[in-house]
C-alpha cells in the first residue's frame, strides 16, 4: 500500500502508474487528472504552447538529421519486409524504425501513415490484404 500525494488515499501499488522502476507518488486517476490539467495550462498559453511546439520541432530536426546521416537506403524503395517490420513494431519509437530500416526519420512517418491508410481502406471495403 502507498499514499498518493495528492488524494492523501492509501492505495495498492497496482494502483500507481511506474517509471521505470520507481512507482509514481500519485495515483494513476491523480496522475491522468495532473496530465490534463498542465496540458490545459500549456494549450490556454500561446507562449507556453510555441515553446513546447519548438521543443518538439528541434527533436525532430535532430531525428531527421540522425536517422539521414545514417540512412543507407534513403530514397529506396519499400520492400514488403520494410512494411513487415514496421507492422510488427508499430509502437517502437520512429528513430528506432528508421536507423533499423536504414531510413530516415521523415519517411517512416510518412509511411506509417500510408499503410494506415491502407488498411483502413481495405478494412472498409473488406477486401483481402492486396499490399
Ligand atoms: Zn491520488
Amino acid at each position: 500500500m502507498k499514499v498518493c500525494v495528492e488524494c492523501k488515499k492509501e492505495k495498492p501499488l497496482s494502483k500507481f502508474g511506474r517509471k521505470g522502476h520507481l512507482i509514481r507518488s500519485y495515483c494513476i486517476p491523480c496522475d491522468k487528472a495532473y496530465k490534463l490539467r498542465h496540458k490545459a495550462l500549456v494549450v490556454a498559453d500561446p507562449t507556453r504552447r510555441r515553446k513546447v511546439q519548438d521543443q518538439v520541432n528541434e527533436c525532430q530536426e535532430a531525428n531527421q538529421r540522425e536517422t539521414r546521416s545514417k540512412a543507407t537506403e534513403h530514397y529506396g524503395p519499400w520492400t514488403e519486409s520494410d512494411d513487415a517490420f514496421l507492422r510488427a513494431n508499430w509502437d517502437m519509437p520512429r528513430k528506432e524504425v528508421a536507423l533499423h530500416l536504414g531510413r530516415t526519420y521523415a519517411s517512416i512517418a510518412t509511411r506509417k501513415l500510408k499503410l494506415k491508410k491502407l488498411s483502413e481502406r481495405l478494412a472498409k471495403e473488406g477486401e483481402p490484404d492486396a499490399s
